[in-house]
C-alpha cells in the first residue's frame, strides 16, 4: 500500500482563504478588523523567522499586525507592562509571545498573564482547563491543524484508536484531549512507554510528537493507519528538514500521511490566524467561524 499525502500545504491555504473571507465579513457588516500582537523578546533566529512570517501572513488575510521586538535582557516588570497593555487595548484581539523566551523570564508567569480571551496559543492555564473539561477554548495551534486535517481526511474520528507519543503542554497532552473530545479511544505515549512499536501498531490514528528524526518506522504502523508526523527536526549531515518519522517506510503501509516539510507546520500559523477571528467574535459576540475551531 502507498500512502496518501496529507498535503498541509494545500490545507493551510485553504484555511487561510476561509479566514480572510471571515475577516472581510467582519469589516464590511462590523466595522471590525482583527488585530494579532506578536511579542518576541531577544534574537533567536528560528523565533525571528517564525514572527516575520506570522507578521506577512496576518496582513495578506487583512488583519493588522502589531510586533513588539524587545531586547534580550527586558525585565520581567517591563515584559508583564507590555501585556496589560495589549490586554487592555480593543485594536488587539489576539496576543502571542514567542517561545521560549530567554531564561531570566518565567514563561508560566508571562503567559498566565495574558488576558485568556486573546491567548491565541491557547497556552494560558485558564484555556487549558477549559480545554481539559471540554468546554469552549482557545485551542493550541499545532494540535487544531492535525485534528483539522484529521477530519478533513476521515470525517468523523468516533472509535478510532488514536496513539499521541509525546505528553508535552503544547502539542501532545491537548492534542490528546482534541481527539477524546472527538470520541477516538487515546493512548498518551512518552519516553517511558514501553514496548512502544507495539504500542504504536494498535492505533488508526499515529501522532508522532516527540522530536527525534525518523523514530517511527513503517513496521510500527498499523496497515492503513493514518500518520500524522509533527516533529521538525535537522540531521546533522543531511540537507533540510525531517520529521519524527522515517517517511519511507511509513508511507509504505500507512492509509494516509503527512510530509515533513509541507504537513502540519503551515498548518500551525493558519490555525493562529483561525484563533485570532475566533477571538474577535467571541469578544464581540458575533457567530464563529465553522470549522475553524474545535
Ligand atoms: P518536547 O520535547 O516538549 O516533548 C517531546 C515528547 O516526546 C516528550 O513527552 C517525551 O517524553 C517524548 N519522547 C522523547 N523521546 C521519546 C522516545 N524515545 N520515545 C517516546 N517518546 C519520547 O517536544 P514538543 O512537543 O515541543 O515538540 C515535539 C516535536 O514537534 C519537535 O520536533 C518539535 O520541533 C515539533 N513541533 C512542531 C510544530 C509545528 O508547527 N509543526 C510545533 C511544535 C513542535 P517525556 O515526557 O517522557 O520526556
Amino acid at each position: 500500500m502507498t500512502a496518501t499525502i496529507i498535503d498541509g500545504k494545500a490545507f493551510a491555504a485553504k484555511v487561510r482563504g476561509q479566514v480572510a473571507e471571515h475577516v472581510q465579513r467582519l469589516k464590511d457588516e462590523h466595522g471590525l478588523t482583527p488585530g494579532l500582537a506578536v511579542v518576541l523578546v531577544g534574537e533567536d533566529p528560528a523565533s525571528q523567522v517564525y514572527v516575520r512570517s506570522k507578521g506577512k501572513q496576518t496582513v495578506e488575510v487583512g488583519m493588522n499586525s502589531y510586533e513588539h521586538k524587545l531586547p534580550a535582557d527586558t525585565s520581567e516588570a517591563d515584559l508583564l507592562a507590555l501585556i496589560e497593555r495589549l490586554n487592555a487595548d480593543p485594536a488587539v484581539n489576539g496576543i502571542l509571545v514567542q517561545l521560549p523566551l530567554p531564561k531570566h523570564l518565567n514563561s508560566d508567569l508571562v503567559i498566565n498573564a495574558i488576558d485568556p480571551a486573546k491567548d491565541v496559543d491557547g497556552f494560558h492555564i485558564s484555556n487549558v482547563g477549559l480545554l481539559g473539561t471540554g468546554q469552549k477554548a482557545m485551542v493550541p495551534c499545532t494540535p487544531l491543524g492535525c485534528l483539522m486535517m484529521l477530519r478533513d481526511h476521515h470525517g468523523s474520528l468516533s472509535g478510532m484508536n488514536a496513539v499521541v507519543i509525546g505528553r508535552s503542554n503544547i502539542v501532545g497532552k491537548p492534542m490528546a484531549q482534541l481527539l477524546l473530545g472527538d470520541s477516538c479511544t487515546v493512548t498518551i505515549a512518552h519516553s517511558r512507554t514501553r514496548d512502544l512499536p507495539e504500542v504504536v501498531r494498535r492505533a488508526d490514528i499515529v501522532i508522532a510528537a516527540v522530536g527525534r528524526p525518523e523514530m517511527v518506522h513503517g513496521d510500527w504502523i498499523k496497515p492503513g493507519a493514518t500518520v500524522i508526523d509533527v516533529g521538525i527536526n535537522r540531521i546533522e549531515g543531511r540537507n533540510g528538514l525531517f520529521g519524527d518519522c522515517d517517511f519511507d517506510s511509513c508511507a509504505e503501509v500507512a492509509g494516509a500521511i503527512t510530509p515533513v516539510p509541507g504537513g502540519v507546520g503551515p498548518m500551525t500559523i493558519a490555525c493562529l490566524l483561525a484563533n485570532t477571528v475566533t477571538a474577535t467574535c467571541r469578544a464581540n459576540g458575533l457567530a464563529e467561524p465553522q470549522g475553524l475551531t474545535a
